[in-house]
């Protein structure tokens, strides 16, 4: 085996910096732009990895900080890695665990050496460093792995995040370093907050590392939406052209239709399964709460143009009984609609882009809502990618 990864790009688009691309890994390839769903403890919430090969989905994630902490990543390599443990025979990765350490654990020390936190469980002092991150990883053996990074919290000084950016790069080297797999591609991830020079000096930084890939992160921590797009504006166009650019933990219509503008093409976010858990529905567009009097005895399916299983089988009426009842099968039914509808939304701009009419047919989606939002600093590069 020569190089198990590859990207190539299959066109792109005249109007916008939209691309569209195919992401081989050792399980299969990847049709971009694409939404993946996100199984954090090795499960897609309610979802049989059979429901998700029906829903189109084609590479899944899972998380290496829940699973350390449950069952630990000895017991999946003894199962034969997470593929076989979660009985996903396509495309997977793995996040490092640095934004759940940051976000979700009672943090007490951080270190040039790592992070010191409290397992949630028992409440364990847990030292979590690149080596470890990487080290699991390795030991869970997804086909992308994401390097251990620091991620500020918003709002944040300036002088933290320029911290966490800086830190975050000497980390990746350790990453590297630690590095084992080489059936598995580590991907770097640009940090830099809400500040565009730091956005894009660590880009520059991690592009000098020549790595398989590149995420961008710490996004979606509370910042308006609008900062969203402005950030992948500015860090997409440093970013090699020929490698995967993946926005990490995004996936709104609107969110992902400007990334994909952008020159993003790999997007995740429990959106879907969560929303299904409150029984509530995404279609075309909107979000339904399925516990509203109006869909008590409305016999049409949630959308008649989706080709998912529960379209095609059950009504507004039955998926309203059975949320209101807290029945199991609603949340199923549900998310398996809703991963649908993500995943057909980014291939439907696949489509659109292979057709040259994505500006034209995702105009709605591609209008920003708050053009007032700007970055803190106005030093922004404004180099192209190609
Ligand atoms: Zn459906």
């Amino acid at each position: 085996m020569s190089h198990p990864f590859s990207f190539e790009i299959q066109a792109r688009c005249s109007q916008t910096k939209a691309r569209v691309g195919l992401f081989h890994t050792p399980h299969g390839w990847v049709e971009t732009p694409r939404f993946m769903p996100v199984g954090t403890l090795a499960n897609v919430k309610t979802l049989t990895p059979a429901h998700l090969k029906d829903a189109g989905a084609q590479m899944v994630l899972s998380n290496t900080y829940h699973l350390h902490l449950q069952p630990g990543e000895k017991i999946v390599a003894g199962a034969g890695g997470l593929h076989r443990f979660m009985g996903w025979d396509g495309p997977m990765l793995t996040d490092s665990g640095g934004f759940q350490v940051f976000s979700l654990s009672k943090i007490n020390t951080i270190t040039e050496e790592g992070v010191t936190f409290r397992s949630p469980h028992d409440g364990r002092l847990i030292n979590f460093t690149p080596e470890l991150s990487i080290q699991i990883q390795n030991e869970l053996g997804a086909d992308v792995i994401m390097a251990f990074d620091e991620c500020p919290p918003y709002p944040a000084t300036r002088e933290a995040v320029v911290k966490a950016t800086e830190r975050t790069k000497r980390w990746l080297e350790r990453c590297i370093k630690a590095h084992k797999r080489p059936d598995q591609a580590l991907f770097g991830i640009v940090q830099g907050g809400v500040h565009a020079d730091l956005r894009q000096q660590a880009a520059r930084d991690l592009v000098e590392f020549d790595l398989p890939g590149y995420a961008i992160g710490g996004v979606s921590v509370g910042e308006p939406s609008a900062l969203i797009e402005k950030i992948v504006q500015v860090t997409t166009p440093i970013l090699p052209f020929n490698k995967p650019r993946y926005l990490m933990g995004i996936g709104t219509y609107r969110e992902m239709a400007q990334a994909i503008a952008a020159g993003i093409d790999l997007f995740d976010c429990v959106i879907p399964t969560r929303l299904g858990r409150h029984g509530a529905a995404l279609v075309q567009g909107e979000r339904w709460n399925l516990k509203n009097a109006q869909f008590r005895e409305d016999f049409r399916p949630l959308d008649a143009t989706c080709p998912c299983y529960t379209c095609q089988n059950f009504s507004r009426a039955y998926l309203s009984h059975l949320v209101r009842a807290k029945e199991v099968l609603g949340y199923t039914l549900i998310a398996i609609h809703n991963v649908t509808e993500l995943i057909r939304f980014t291939q439907r701009i696949r489509e659109s882009i292979l057709n040259h009419r994505f500006a034209e047919e995702f105009q709605f989606w591609l209008t920003s809502t708050d053009a007032e939002a700007t970055l803190e600093d106005d030093e922004i590069d404004k180099r192209s990618d190609h």
